[in-house]
């Protein structure tokens, strides 16, 4: 039986196998959730996290002591970490540390269990590292924007890709922030999807110069939108959906229907206290036709390869 995420999928969290150690350890202690507690938050969210972080390399923010302590942000595996944590070489960079990520909700609960407390996949699987199968625009306010305004960037943003014949899907960066994403057909290389992204972007800021800058010097953004297209090099990552995030209130990166965006839900709107609750409410996760909205990106002749 093929169920959808949401509702009373929701009803039955699986169970990991991994060990906690200091369960009680308070990881947002303004928030009051702890290890064990953010174990249950991924283990709720598992079927709608884990298209988003199976099988992709990771970089986290981990704070080993919550977010009172010392935050890394890392690539690479640390020293005890769960067996369930995959290490996989870099093909383009054989020598360097591998790449980190997870196959399945022990891996996931192995990263809570070392005080991970964001995860920032790849926009591409291990399927096909060259081809990302999703392009993010992270839309970065600046000084003095008011949260209406981050809105229509997004409906722009939004619009702007429709044009183009691509679906798009939006989420709270659980920072000050959205997200719109878009999913992709892996069959494009980052050489292409990058200067697309770029282009987008740079035709927003000329388009529209008083709202929106594509450039990340700091000093133009006071006033404006930064569309930020840099997450979507080889390498760079992006929070996922449904992650927390290492600020105060316990934040999550939260999923949206494009309609549920208003004033009334804020950047940091959701977070783990209140994100089970949402998703048993939800007839549907907004995002539950993410993958099969993809689309692959037209590849110029002059870069087309062979693949098998
Ligand atoms: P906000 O809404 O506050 O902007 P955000 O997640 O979009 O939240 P950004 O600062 O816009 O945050 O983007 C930071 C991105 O850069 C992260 O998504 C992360 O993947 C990446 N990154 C690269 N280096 C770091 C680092 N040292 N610490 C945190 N993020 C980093
Ligand atoms: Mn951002
Ligand atoms: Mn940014």
């Amino acid at each position: 039986v093929v169920r959808e995420s949401g509702g009373d999928a929701m009803a039955q969290a699986p169970r990991s196998k991994v060990r906690l150690t200091h369960p009680d350890r308070l990881y947002w202690p303004d928030a009051g959730v702890t290890k064990a507690g953010l174990a249950d938050y991924y283990a709720e969210v598992w079927r709608a996290i884990a298209p988003f972080v199976v099988n992709r390399p990771l970089a986290l923010v981990r704070c080993p002591e919550g977010i009172a302590g010392q935050c890394f942000f890392q690539k690479h595996v640390w020293r005890g970490a769960a067996k369930a944590i995959r290490l996989m070489p870099d093909p383009k960079a054989p020598d360097d540390q591998p790449l980190v990520s997870v196959a399945d909700l022990d891996g996931l609960i192995g990263l809570v269990q070392a005080g991970v407390l964001e995860i920032h996949p790849w926009g591409a699987t291990f399927d096909a590292l060259e081809q990302p199968d999703q392009m993010i625009f992270d839309l970065d306010p600046g000084e003095g924007v008011a949260w209406p305004e981050v809105i229509a960037a997004a409906l722009e943003v939004r619009a702007r890709l429709a044009a183009r014949g691509l679906e798009s899907f939006v989420k709270t960066s659980g920072g000050k922030g959205l997200h719109v994403v878009a999913p992709l057909v892996p069959k494009a290389d980052w050489t292409v999807v990058k200067p697309f992204t770029k282009a987008l972007a740079d035709e927003m800021a000329k388009d529209a110069p008083d709202r929106f800058v594509a450039t990340v010097a700091k000093a133009k953004r006071t006033g404006r939108i930064l569309i930020d297209y840099l997450r979507n090099g080889r390498g760079s990552t992006a929070v996922a959906p449904y992650s927390t995030r290492a600020r105060p209130g316990a934040p999550v990166s939260m999923p949206l229907a494009w309609e549920d965006l208003s004033p009334e839900i804020g950047p940091a709107h959701f977070t783990v206290l209140n994100t089970v609750a949402r998703l048993a409410a939800l007839e549907r996760d907004p995002w539950a036709d993410f993958r099969a909205a993809a689309k692959p990106l037209p590849v110029p002749a002059s870069r087309r390869r062979k693949r098998d």
